[in-house]
């Protein structure tokens, strides 16, 4: 949730706040080609770069720089015109641009499965004269245009008295707009969080784990980071991830103390604990640039703001344990609480429920769209690794610094994988009218299930992972799609309340959870077979989850058609779908996204 609220009208300000976004990661390519008329024969003479995509080494060849730079040679002369190029190795600069683990036994190219790189080879003009012309081909090998160095885009904007900018919620979206906002120094800041800073919002977990006592400010979903810092910490995305914005975010959590391999990774991953102490750092930042962060501080109303300008935000503020602050810091922040707030404009992001219905009273224009809803399904990790790696799967390492050599620290070594994971999808699971997109989310390897309920009233499930990736389960959540427009399974929910009919569809979901399990956050479980048979299980496996299982009825659940997962209509995606899905399953109620 990224509530943007600003004394600027809310055009200007998301122009403001785009525009800004992008001051720091500079600039784009230059206009000019080498493969333009003309100049050839000079281009040929300078250092060139080439971009060389799906350079693949099997588990066997460790990708050390050496082999990549073996292999990047290779894929050159066999691109070049020249006959047989005799190439000095010194003469190329290897840079890895992205690495995954393809788990795949057979595709077009392999027999098995392959470490796949993207590379970066930069070629001595002595290098480019001896290859001569390479052959490019889209999305195979690129010609880099050279990297202009242009100065950074400077902000054009200047007001007399620094306007006064409040973002509700230290979540992704809030912080990194509170950090982009700061580094602009045009404006002052105020960040608003109702839950608690890390330090003691990890105290908070912990009772909720070890206690059953849930602070319903501070838990899985609420404080500072927001609802992914108790997460599995995946910076996958299905944004494009070398854009500019998602590689500029990459960066920052480097700069903060992220490991550098995840610039490069094709899964990048950080664990709860790195995204720990990332946080910490982040909220220095903000703060030695004038902004203020208070935490304990809801957001309870935006003084129901006329033509889209917010005149006073109200807030509540709860008590705060801020560790490692000086007396006269902590006097300051009490301070700040006691302060009110009254400053206006408004542009909203998504997140707690009660947030939707004071917006909602308050006539702030809302749009629902569709969503997912499922469950968590959880499987030994060994049995995850074995069906991904077959031969191979002894060679998974799990620890930090295996997953960090797994995942692509410089140091390679042979025979390291990484944890297995998958991902599953159709767009053919037919509910008996209608096909619905089916697929696997959030898969969490050597993750755990977590209770990520906000209050006693409901029960629902998340999955998490440290960075060590080590423990003996693997979760994934595997939900269906819903909320089409005209879609049957809300149409009851749309009657009775509207724009806001999803919203009370999840809740009634996460409260017949809740009634399926009973008190102190236990869990209604139940086998896969016995889910798909509408049968219970006489009795419930291992699993990662710690608080009380019960063995549940979940087919119940939901409404039909969604009472299961929609079979497939598509005979192959059925065998996919049930090669995949091995009886040792376990599914519980979860929280679509
Ligand atoms: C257990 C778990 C694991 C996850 N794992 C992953 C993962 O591995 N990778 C991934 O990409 N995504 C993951 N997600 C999803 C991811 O966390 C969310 O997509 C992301 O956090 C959304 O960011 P946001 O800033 O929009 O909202 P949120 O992160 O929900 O942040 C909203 C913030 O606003 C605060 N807030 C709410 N109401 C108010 C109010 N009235 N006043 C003041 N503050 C308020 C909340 O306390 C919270 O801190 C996970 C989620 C959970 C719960």
């Amino acid at each position: 949730m990224a509530a943007l609220v600003g004394d600027c009208i809310v055009d200007d300000l998301s122009f403001t706040f785009f525009q800004f976004t992008f001051i720091d990661f500079t600039v784009g390519h230059v206009g000019y080609d080498l493969d333009g008329e003309g100049i050839g024969a000079v281009a040929l003479l300078l250092p060139q770069t080439y971009r060389l995509y799906n350079l693949e080494l099997p588990p066997s060849t460790p990708p050390t720089p050496s082999n990549l730079l073996k292999k990047s040679i290779q894929i050159l002369k066999s691109n070049s015109h020249k006959r047989n190029p005799t190439i000095p190795p010194d003469s190329i600069d290897v840079t890895l641009v992205r690495r995954s683990f393809d788990s795949r036994r057979k595709t077009l190219r392999t027999s098995g499965p392959v470490f796949n790189h993207v590379i970066d080879v930069c070629l001595s003009s002595q290098c480019s004269q001896i290859l001569g012309e390479i052959k490019t081909i889209n999305g195979k090998i690129e010609r880099l245009p050279p990297s202009p160095s242009l100065p950074p885009s400077t902000p054009t904007l200047s007001f007399k008295k620094k306007p006064t900018i409040i973002i509700t919620g230290s979540g992704p979206s809030g912080l990194f707009s509170a950090l982009l906002l700061s580094r602009t120094k045009l404006f002052k800041i105020v960040l608003l969080e109702r839950g608690q800073p890390v330090e003691s919002r990890g105290k908070d977990i912990g009772k909720l784990i070890h206690r059953n006592q849930i602070n319903p400010e501070s838990n899985f979903a609420y404080g500072e980071g927001g609802a992914g810092t108790w997460s599995d910490g995946k910076l996958t995305t299905r944004i494009g991830r070398n854009s500019k914005s998602v590689r500029f975010v990459l960066s920052c959590f480097v700069k903060f103390g992220a490991p550098e391999w995840i610039l490069t990774s094709g899964s990048p991953h950080l664990g709860t604990d790195n995204l720990v102490k990332i946080l910490r750092e982040m909220r220095k930042e903000i703060r030695s640039l004038g902004g203020e962060i208070r935490f304990g501080a809801k957001v309870t109303s935006l003084g129901y703001p006329e033509n889209g300008t917010v005149k006073k935000v109200r807030v509540e503020y709860s008590d705060v344990i801020e560790r490692g602050l000086g007396k006269e810091e902590t006097e300051r922040i009490n301070r700040m609480a006691r302060e009110r707030v009254e400053i206006g404009s408004e542009d909203i992001g998504h997140s707690a429920r009660d947030v939707y219905k004071m917006l909602h009273k308050e006539k702030i224009p809302l749009k629902p769209k569709p969503f997912a809803v499922g469950f968590r399904i959880e499987h030994p990790q060994s049995l995850i690794n074995s069906l991904q790696y077959k031969e191979y799967s002894d060679q998974v390492v799990t620890g930090k610094k295996g997953t960090d050599l797994a995942n692509g620290s410089k140091d390679i070594v042979e025979g390291v994988l990484p944890v297995a994971s998958y991902r599953l999808a159709t767009d053919l699971g037919y509910d008996g009218k209608i096909n619905r997109p089916v697929y696997s989310f959030c898969m969490c390897p050597g993750g755990q299930i977590v209770p990520a309920s906000t209050s006693e009233e409901e029960t629902v499930v998340n999955g998490m992972s440290f960075s060590k990736r080590d423990s003996e389960f693997a979760n994934s959540a595997v939900v269906v799609g819903v909320g089409e427009e005209g879609d049957e399974v809300l149409e009851e929910y749309w009657e009775k309340w509207g724009v806001l009919g999803g919203m009370y569809f999840q809740e009634d979901i996460e409260r017949k959870s809740r009634e399926l399990g009973g008190s102190n956050f236990t869990v209604p479980v139940q086998r896969l077979p016995n889910f798909l048979n509408s049968t219970l299980s006489p009795t419930l496996p291992k699993s990662s989850y710690r608080l009380p299982k019960k063995s549940s009825p979940l087919h119940t659940v939901y409404p039909p058609p969604n009472n299961q997962l929609p079979k497939a209509r598509n005979n192959r995606n059925i065998r996919t779908t049930n090669s995949w899905l091995p009886r040792r399953i376990r599914v519980a109620a979860w929280r679509g996204d």
